[in-house]
């Protein structure tokens, strides 16, 4: 049985005729940039995530720039970052003109360790970007009041966790800005690369909307050089219809998760942790194991994808061998990096198929290798 580890089609089958209905008419209106397509899927998706507001722009690497950039720091200032996320988030604090500072990620959960931060704030620092990993909400608790007794600001790096809850309330809204992701693979996926900011902070809200702007409000009238990263009519169209059913797929993606984890965990797999008071909304199902390569092999032989996110640990890519960060630094995130396998989930997957994924593995742990 094949089973691809993401399937864009079948999820564009399921909504297909309000999907092409969407393009339409945005074509037809010729609403190709700005317009009441833009409007409206702000006005969801900051409703949708309890926010006051929301400014659609170009991808989730510029919604983080963006925000970095309307919190106006002092250049140098350093910004925290875990050590395990994708490049986009550090990326985004270097080409604002900040200084990256890694800290290390809490075993259990594979999100940022607010420990281990504490530990690396320095009188330059004054952010902290904590990342909604595999769409599991961090430590939000932990992470506001280090920001606190600290002055730091806190941007929510929500790429993977549209609609995830941390004790009852939405990503993204918690600390001052959130950012989001709609890459087409992402559990709110647009169809190109699209972005955006969720804030309850007017001034931030029209800061970012203006750098994304040429920092313009109006045409032709620029109070500073912003840059052009603009979410379009066409994407913003399909990001409303999927909107619509994002809890659905949401609840699916737990539900496969949930079958995952009753048949690994009693075959002595390490499953994710499902902490209390949290909705993890599952944008990746990761496990541990060693032998994660040959594991990999043997699945891909029979035709089972999977994915690692992600097998070096930030501060150990050479793009930040200037840092001089080494794996003892981050302890918790390289080991991860060394073990972590994602396997096959997305909402339109069978869960017969989860099953078979599941047995597979289970068997293919045990084998010796
Ligand atoms: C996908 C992703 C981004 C970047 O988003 P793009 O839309 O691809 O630019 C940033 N951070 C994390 C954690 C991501 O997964």
């Amino acid at each position: 049985m094949k089973t691809p580890f993401l399937d864009l089609h079948a999820n564009y089958r399921s909504i297909k005729t309000e999907i092409d209905a969407a393009i339409a008419t945005v074509i037809a209106d010729s609403a190709f940039i700005g317009g009441k397509y833009v409007m409206a899927f702000e006005e969801a998706f900051a409703a949708y995530h309890k926010a006051a507001f929301c400014v659609g722009v170009g991808n989730g690497t510029d919604a983080l720039e963006i925000a970095l950039e309307a919190l106006n720091l002092p250049s140098g200032s350093e910004v925290i970052v875990p050590a395990n996320s994708f490049i986009a988030t550090s990326e985004a604090v270097t080409r604002v003109g900040y200084r990256v500072r890694f800290c290390d990620c809490d075993p259990e959960t594979c999100t940022i360790s607010v420990k281990d931060a504490a530990k690396r704030v320095t009188a330059a620092t004054k952010a902290i970007i904590p990342v909604h990993l595999y769409g599991r909400p961090c430590d939000m608790d932990g992470v506001m009041k280090l920001a606190a007794s600290h002055g730091l600001k806190v941007i929510e790096d929500c790429a993977q966790a549209h609609g995830a809850e941390y004790k009852g309330q939405r990503v993204g809204g918690i600390g001052d800005l959130g950012t989001f992701s709609f890459y087409p693979g992402k559990n709110l996926g647009a169809y190109g690369d699209a972005g955006a900011i969720v804030t309850n902070d007017s001034d931030l809200a029209v800061r970012c909307r203006m750098t994304a702007n040429h920092g313009r409000t109006e045409k032709y009238n620029h109070r500073f050089e912003g840059r052009n990263s603009r979410l379009d009519g066409l994407q913003a169209a399909i990001l409303s219809v999927k909107l619509r059913h994002l809890d659905d797929w949401t609840e699916a993606r737990r539900a496969r998760a949930r079958r995952y984890s009753e048949i690994l965990a009693e075959q002595g797999v390490v499953t994710p942790l499902e902490s209390y008071g949290v909705r993890h909304v599952y944008h990746l199902y990761v496990i541990e194991c060693a032998g994660r390569e040959a594991l990999a092999q043997a699945l891909k032989n029979e035709g089972i994808g999977t994915g690692i996110h992600y097998p070096i640990a930030l501060p150990l890519l050479d793009a930040y061998s200037h840092l001089g960060g080494t794996a003892a630094d981050f302890p918790h995130a390289c080991g991860l990096a060394g073990r972590i396998l994602s396997l096959p989930l997305y909402p339109e997957l069978p869960l017969e198929q989860v099953e078979h994924v599941a047995t597979r593995v289970a068997s293919l742990t045990k084998e010796p290798n």
